[in-house]
């Protein structure tokens, strides 16, 4: 059976694992790792054999290195897919990929199939497209939280891979390394369930609202842009094309009207529940559940409802 690479990112993410589900389902799984990795954790999603790189050229540097070390392993190795995270990494490192070996590349997936062909949502989630690569092995990224990780333990042998960076990877250097503060809400890619606050919410205080019923849930907390413009929340955490991409079981959208922008980043969402005052608000085309009404008494009540429950 052909092997398929799954390119890990910043450890072992829970996407991580959804992409080693998927990826027995197209051969046998080989994951490649840059620097640490829990490796344990792998084996334990199914990874037959882990392609380990390291050393000052491939972690000194931007993702340009790292393409390079995945593209010499796809010529020795002859995968029968590569499947990467549809994270702003896997995307940059996909595409440096595709460039190199004059391939073919989809992104944003939330199904690949055996052969190879990729399902992508569009036009908010209201169609499906499958498509298939045409040049080359099927490169493919798929969006975090599109499939549940399903255990399938494996024992991998670990091979260190060596590939020198040419000068033109070594055009951005790293020169230091933060820990970013970690709360302890769920990373907002990565989370089951969002709670987004958009302008409706009135100001940066009353964010703690959308906070509350966040935790009550234990979600991550998303923001619209007009809201993160408005400097009501970080824009780390802005949803949409030119913020975060989320997919989780659970979108909750309060005082959001449901721009396209903003749909761009959440319209693959399980279930979307909204919360808006105006019944005409975009949102509600979405939505799966839909509250006309005004946030301020519905979140209140909604947490109390959820607070008996627990
Ligand atoms: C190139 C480009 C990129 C963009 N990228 C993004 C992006 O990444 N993410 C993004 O979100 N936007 C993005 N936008 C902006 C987008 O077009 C919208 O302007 C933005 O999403 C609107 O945010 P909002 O829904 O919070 O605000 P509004 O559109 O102002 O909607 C606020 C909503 O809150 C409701 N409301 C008000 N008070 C209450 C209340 N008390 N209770 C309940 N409901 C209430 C109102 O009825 C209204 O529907 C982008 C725009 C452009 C041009």
């Amino acid at each position: 059976m052909a092997e398929v690479l799954v390119v890990v990112e910043n450890g072992v993410k829970k996407v991580t694992l959804e992409l080693l589900t998927i990826a027995r389902g197209l051969g046998s799984v080989s994951a490649v790792v840059f620097g640490e990795a829990d490796t344990a954790k792998l084996g334990e999603y199914g990874a037959e054999k882990i392609y380990a790189a390291s050393g000052e050229d491939v972690e000194g540097y931007l993702v340009a290195p790292k393409a390079t070390v995945i593209a010499s392993l796809v010529q020795q190795v002859q995968p029968a897919a590569v499947l990467l995270a549809s994270t702003q990494e896997g995307k940059e490192i996909a595409a440096r990929l595709a460039i190199k070996l004059d391939n073919g590349l989809l992104t944003d997936a939330v199904e690949v199939a055996a052969d190879g062909t990729a399902t992508q949502a569009v036009f908010a989630g209201s169609a499906l497209v499958k498509s298939k690569v045409t040049k080359g092995l099927p490169i493919v990224t798929v969006r975090p939280n599109s499939v549940t990780p399903e255990p399938a333990a494996a024992s991998p042998a670990v091979e260190q891979v060596t590939v020198a960076a040419s000068e033109t990877d070594k055009l951005t250097r790293v020169v230091e390394r933060v820990a970013e503060q970690k709360g302890s809400r769920p990373e907002l890619t990565e989370a089951g369930i969002v709670v987004s606050g958009g302008r409706g919410v009135g100001n940066a205080d009353n964010f703690k609202l959308v906070e509350e019923l966040a935790d009550l849930l234990g979600g991550a907390v998303g923001a619209s842009r007009a809201a993160v413009d408005s400097g009501y929340y970080p824009h780390q955490f802005q949803v949409g094309q030119t913020g975060k991409t989320v997919s989780p079981q659970l979108y909750v959208a309060l005082g959001i009207s449901g721009a396209i922008q903003h749909r761009a980043g959440m319209q693959t969402s399980k279930t979307i529940v909204a919360v808006n005052k105006d019944a005409e608000a975009p949102i509600f085309e979405l939505a799966d559940f839909g509250v006309v009404g005004d946030l301020f008494k519905v979140v209140p009540q909604a947490a109390d409802e959820i607070r008996k429950r627990k």
